[in-house]
C-alpha cells in the first residue's frame, strides 16, 4: 500500500506580507548561518524551538506549518538572536508579530488566555492572593492599589482578544475530533484484523 504524506502549502506572499513590516525588512538577507539558535536558550533547553528553522520556513514560505506550531510560545524575547546575527536580522520582532498572526488562528497557549482572563476580571495577570496580602503587611508593604480594570477590558476588547479565544476553541475542538476519529479508524482496523484472524 503506498502511503501519501500531508501535502505541503507554499505560501509565496507571507514572506512579501511580513518584509513590509520595518522590522521584517532584512529577513530575506537570512543566510542560514545558525547563530541566533546557538545563541537562544529556549533552542539550548528546549530542543524543539529552532529560530533559525523558523527563518528557513518562512523564507521556503512554510505559512501554515508555521503558524501552526505550538513551539513559537517558547521563544522568551530575550533579543539574543537578533543582538548576535551577522545580517541584521531583527529575528525576535520577526517572531514577535508571527507569533501575533498565530494568536489570530487560535495558536495561543492556554497559560496566556488564563493570564489575560484574569486582567480582565482583576485588573492584574497574578491576582494578589491572601497569602500574598499577609506578606506585604508582614514586610510593612501598602495594599496594592485596584486597577482599572474597565480601562483595561477596553484596551483588550481593541485587540480582538474575544475572537482569538473563539478561534482557539474552535482548534481545539476540531483537534479532539480528529483524534476521537483516528482512534476510532484504528479500533476498527483492529476489529478487522481480529475477525479476519478467527
Ligand atoms: S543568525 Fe541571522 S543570518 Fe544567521 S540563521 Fe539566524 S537569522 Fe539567519
Ligand atoms: S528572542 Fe526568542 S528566539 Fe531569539 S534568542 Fe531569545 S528566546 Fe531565542
Amino acid at each position: 500500500m503506498v502511503t501519501r504524506s500531508k501535502h505541503i502549502k507554499i505560501n509565496h506572499e507571507f514572506i512579501r506580507e511580513l518584509t513590509k513590516l520595518p522590522e521584517c525588512e532584512n529577513l530575506k538577507n537570512c543566510y542560514q548561518c545558525g547563530a541566533c539558535s546557538s545563541y537562544c536558550p529556549s533552542f539550548k533547553y528546549s530542543k524543539v524551538y529552532n529560530p533559525r528553522k523558523i527563518v528557513q520556513d518562512v523564507l521556503v514560505g512554510l505559512k501554515d506549518e508555521i503558524l501552526e506550531n505550538t513551539n513559537l510560545w517558547f521563544c522568551g524575547v530575550c533579543h539574543a538572536c537578533t543582538e548576535q546575527c551577522p545580517q541584521g536580522v531583527e529575528l525576535s520582532e520577526i517572531l514577535s508579530h508571527i507569533r501575533n498572526l498565530a494568536s489570530k488562528i487560535g495558536n495561543i497557549p492556554t497559560h496566556l488566555v488564563s493570564e489575560v482572563k484574569n486582567l480582565l476580571e482583576t485588573g492584574q495577570v497574578v491576582p494578589p492572593s491572601s497569602a500574598i496580602n499577609r506578606r506585604r503587611e508582614k514586610f510593612g508593604l501598602p495594599e496594592l492599589p485596584d486597577a482599572p480594570v474597565d480601562e483595561i477590558r477596553t484596551l483588550v476588547k481593541s485587540t480582538g482578544f474575544e475572537d482569538m479565544i473563539r478561534r482557539k476553541i474552535e482548534l481545539e475542538k476540531a483537534k479532539e475530533r480528529e483524534i476521537m476519529e483516528e482512534a476510532k479508524a484504528r479500533m476498527k482496523k483492529m476489529e478487522e484484523k481480529k475477525t479476519e484472524d478467527a
